[in-house]
C-alpha cells in the first residue's frame, strides 16, 4: 500500500520506517529542509535504538522516501498520515497549527479520494476540525473530492519504539466509516498476526483514549511521588512499600517507581491539554491539576536537598550530573527534570559537569556553551572535583558504579539519587551522604 506520513520526528521516522519494513512504500514529507537533506543522505536525526539500521535497509529497498514536497505527499499515499507535533498553547491547550496546516495543504493538492489519518496526540473534536478544514479547502478551489479522516492515535514509547510499533499491545482507530475502518485493519495487518489488537472505535472516544492513557501514566507517577514526600516525614521507606503495594494484582509493579519527576515530550503537555480541554467543556478535572502540580514539585526536590545539605551555600560548588535524557534509551530532553536541576543550581552560583550516553548533542543544541555547564566524555570523569553527585536518568550505566572510585573522585562523599538506584544501607557503610527519593527520615 501507498502511505504518506507528515512530520519527520519520533513518531512519523518510527512509523514511516515500520510500515516500509513490512512491504508498504512509504513517503515521509517533513518542512524542516535540513532534517529531509540529512535523512536523504542516510544521516538520522534523533537517537532511538534499531531506527538508523531500520531507516537505511528500507531506504535502500526503495520501499522509504523523504521529501520537502507536500504536493508530492498527497500525490503518493492512499494513506496520508499526520504525526507533526502538537506543542502546549500559552494556555496549555494543545497547539494545532500545523495539524491543520498539512490538512489544508492535503485540500491543496488532492485529486483523488484519501484517507486522511491523525497519527498525532489531538484534543478531542480535531477530526471535525481537520474534516472542516479539508473541505473549506476543496471548496476554495471549487473542486470536489472523497475523504475520510480517521484517528489513530499513537502509543509508542520512546526508546522502545520500533518493538512497541512492530508489537503493539493495542491499535486504536477511530472511524465513522466501516471501509474505512476495514482498510485500517488491512494496513495494520502484519502487526496483528498473534492476535487481534485492532480496536475500532468511535472517533471521539479513539482521541479521547489517547489523553486516558498519557493521563493515567502520570497519576500513577506523581501518585507514587506524593506518596514518597509523605514517606520522608514518616520516616518510612517508599520503596518498600512500593514492593508491598505491587503485589496487589490489581495495581501492580508496573509504573510505580518513586523519582525526580516525569518529563518528555508527551505526559507534561498531555495531562495540561487534558484538563484545558475538561474546562472548555465547563468541567472540573480536579486530580489532573493535582498530578501535574506535584510534577512540577516533584522536578524540584533534589535541588531542594542539595540546597539544604550545603546549607544554601552553593555558591562556588560543582554538582555532577548524571543523565540528560528524560528517561534511558533517547536523546529527548523535552521537559527533563535534568533541565530544572542544572537552571536552578546555575541560578544558586553552582556549576555542573554532565554526563549522558546520547543526550549531550541535544544538550549542546540547547544550551550552547553555558559557562556553568561543561560537558564531560564518561561518567566517571563527570565527578572530577565535584562537590557531590546527582542522578537524574536511569541508565544502566549507573546502576552499578565503583564507589570506592565514586568516593575517590568526588570531594564530599555524597550522592543524590533522584531514580533511587542505590541501596541507602550499603552507601551509608560506606560512609556515604545519600540522600535518594522516599527513604526515610533523612532521604
Ligand atoms: P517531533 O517534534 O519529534 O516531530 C514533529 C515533526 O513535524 C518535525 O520534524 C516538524 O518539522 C514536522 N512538521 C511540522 N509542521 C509540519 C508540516 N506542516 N508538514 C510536515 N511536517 C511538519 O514530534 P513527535 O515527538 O514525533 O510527536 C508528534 C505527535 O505524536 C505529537 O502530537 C505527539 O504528542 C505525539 N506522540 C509522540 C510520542 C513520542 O513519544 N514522541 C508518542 C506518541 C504520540
Amino acid at each position: 500500500m501507498k502511505v504518506t506520513i507528515y512530520g519527520s520526528g519520533y513518531v512519523g521516522l518510527v512509523t514511516g520506517a515500520c510500515l516500509a519494513e513490512v512491504g508498504n512504500q512509504v513517503l515521509c514529507v517533513d518542512v524542516d529542509a535540513d532534517k529531509i537533506d540529512a535523512l536523504n543522505r542516510g544521516e538520522i536525526p534523533i537517537h532511538e535504538p534499531g531506527l538508523d539500521e531500520l531507516i537505511h535497509a528500507n531506504m535502500k529497498s526503495g520501499r522509504l522516501a523523504f521529501s520537502l514536497d507536500a504536493k508530492q505527499g498527497v500525490d503518493h499515499g492512499l494513506f496520508q498520515f499526520i504525526a507533526v507535533g502538537t506543542p502546549p498553547d500559552e494556555d496549555g491547550s494543545a497547539d494545532l497549527r500545523h495539524v491543520l496546516t498539512v490538512a489544508r495543504s492535503i485540500a491543496e493538492h488532492m485529486t483523488d479520494y484519501r484517507i486522511i489519518v491523525n497519527k498525532s496526540t489531538v484534543p478531542v473534536g480535531t477530526a471535525d476540525a481537520v474534516r472542516d478544514a479539508v473541505q473549506n479547502g476543496l471548496t476554495e478551489r471549487a473542486s470536489q473530492g472523497d475523504f475520510d479522516v480517521v484517528s489513530n492515535p499513537e502509543f509508542l514509547k520512546e526508546g522502545a519504539a520500533i518493538e512497541d510499533f512492530m508489537k503493539p499491545d493495542r491499535v486504536v482507530v477511530g472511524t465513522d466509516n466501516p471501509r474505512t475502518g476495514e482498510l485500517m485493519r488491512a494496513l495494520y495487518a502484519p502487526f496483528n498476526r498473534n492476535h487481534d489488537r485492532v480496536m475500532l472505535m468511535d472517533i471521539r472516544s479513539a482521541e479521547l483514549t489517547k489523553y486516558a492513557a498519557n493521563a493515567m501514566l502520570a497519576t500513577k507517577i506523581s501518585f507514587m511521588n506524593e506518596l514518597a514526600n509523605l514517606a520522608e516525614h514518616l520516616d518510612a521507606d517508599i520503596e518498600e512499600v512500593r514492593r508491598g503495594i505491587g503485589a496487589d494484582p490489581r495495581i501492580g509493579y508496573h509504573f510505580i517507581y518513586p523519582g525526580c519527576g516525569y518529563g518528555g515530550s508527551c505526559f507534561p503537555k498531555d495531562v495540561k491539554a487534558l484538563e484545558r480541554t475538561a474546562r472548555q467543556v465547563g468541567f472540573n478535572a480536579e486530580l489532573l491539576g493535582a498530578v501535574e502540580a506535584v510534577n512540577e514539585r516533584q522536578k524540584d526536590v533534589l535541588f531542594s536537598k542539595i540546597h539544604h545539605h550545603f546549607d544554601g551555600q552553593l555558591s562556588g560548588r560543582t554538582v555532577a550530573l548524571w543523565g540528560l535524557a528524560f528517561k534511558p534509551n533517547t536523546d529527548d530532553m523535552r521537559e527533563a527534570s535534568s533541565r530544572k536541576l542544572m537552571e536552578a543550581l546555575w541560578q544558586a552560583g553552582a556549576k555542573v559537569r554532565a554526563y549522558d550516553p546520547v543526550a549531550m548533542d541535544e544538550c549542546r543544541r540547547i544550551y550552547g556553551d553555558h559557562p556553568a555547564l561543561e560537558l564531560c566524555e564518561t561518567h566517571e570523569h563527570a565527578l572530577q572535583d565535584a562537590d557531590a553527585l546527582a542522578i537524574v536518568t536511569e541508565w544502566n550505566v549507573f546502576r552499578s558504579p565503583d564507589f570506592e572510585s565514586l568516593r575517590q573522585h568526588l570531594k564530599q562523599p555524597v550522592i543524590f539519587d533522584g531514580r533511587n538506584l542505590y541501596d541507602p544501607e550499603m552507601l551509608d557503610k560506606s560512609g556515604f551522604s545519600y540522600y535518594g527519593i522516599g527513604r526515610g527520615k533523612n532521604a
